[in-house]
């Protein structure tokens, strides 16, 4: 009898995560005999742990912070996704032994407010919180499904600059300082995508910002997502979201991807709703 698929989740830490239940939740549903481990290792050791793990017999690996740019590194090809934003979170052996890069985290994002939660994005004048790794790949899958206009605000402002000129489309997507949050407006979408919440650091977020009937997403998930949902809600969003659909979908694309079957996410997104 042949040996299941290889298939692992690095980062550090990585007891955490909830990527080797979520990939064997999409694998049952098909049958599919995998070993999905969570590998811990150390940023010196990541590039040794992967090649390792793929020369072993590896067939795909999701990766975790700290490890996405490098990630992106020591693939031998990327994917759009991944060249755009920069770092990737799912790896692949190509028949020939080499090792291809991808991004599923902005599909993941999209794929959860548009079909998840029914949002039509196009039109939409949006607000992302952040200018890191998972900002970026929001950033260009939001402008793909059609926001209308993009205002990017980063505590650190050359970092939200950088990726607004990365993007390269003025007409629609626009920078401005975190100081001035109080002074922009409302927005019909805001996506809070800093690791605020992770870092047990509260935002300080003016109200003013949610527009009527507004549409606030954290990318961030469980007690991470607590504080910026209850500001949501406060300030009188129509529906206030944490990332865990994100994390979800963006494990059905890696799936999708190693596999060529589309899982069903919903009871694998309910099971983890429960648990948390
Ligand atoms: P990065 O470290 O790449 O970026 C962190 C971002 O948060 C930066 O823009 C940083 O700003 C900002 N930030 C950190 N602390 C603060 C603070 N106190 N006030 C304001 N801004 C702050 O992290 P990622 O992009 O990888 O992750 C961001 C979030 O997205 C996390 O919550 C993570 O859990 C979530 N995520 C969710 C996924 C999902 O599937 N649901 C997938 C990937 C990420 P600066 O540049 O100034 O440092």
């Amino acid at each position: 009898m042949s040996q299941p698929s290889q298939f692992a989740v690095f980062g550090h830490p990585i007891a955490h995560s909830l990527s080797p239940r979520i990939h064997q939740g999409f694998a049952q549903q098909f049958g599919i005999a995998l070993e999905y481990r969570a590998i811990d290792a150390m940023p010196e050791a990541f590039a040794g742990a992967v090649r390792a793990f793929f020369a072993a017999g590896g067939a795909g690996a999701n990766v975790t912070l700290p490890h996405k740019a490098a990630a992106l590194a020591l693939a031998d090809e990327r994917s759009e996704a991944a060249a755009r934003a920069g770092i990737a979170n799912v790896l692949t052996r190509l028949p020939d032994g080499r090792l291809a890069a991808h991004n599923s985290d902005g599909a993941g994002l999209v794929r959860d407010l548009t079909e998840r939660h029914g949002v039509d994005l196009r039109g939409r004048d949006a607000l992302l919180l952040g200018a890191g790794g998972a900002a970026r790949a929001a950033a260009w899958s939001l402008l793909d499904a059609g926001v209308q206009t993009l205002t990017i605000v980063n505590r650190t402002p050359e970092t939200a600059d950088a990726l607004a000129d990365a993007i390269g489309e003025p007409a629609r997507v626009h920078t401005r300082y975190w100081q001035d949050l109080a002074n922009l407006g409302s927005y019909d979408l805001i996506l809070n995508a800093t690791s605020a919440g992770v870092l047990g650091n509260g935002l300080k977020l003016p109200m003013s910002l949610v527009g009527a009937r507004a549409l606030c997403y954290d990318l961030a998930y469980g007690p991470a997502a607590i504080d910026f949902i209850a500001w949501a809600k406060a300030a009188g969003a129509r529906h206030a979201w944490d990332g865990l659909g994100m994390l979800v979908e963006q494990a059905a694309a890696a799936f999708e991807l190693w596999h060529g079957q589309q899982p069903d996410t919903e009871p694998v997104y309910q099971a983890l709703r429960a648990g948390i």
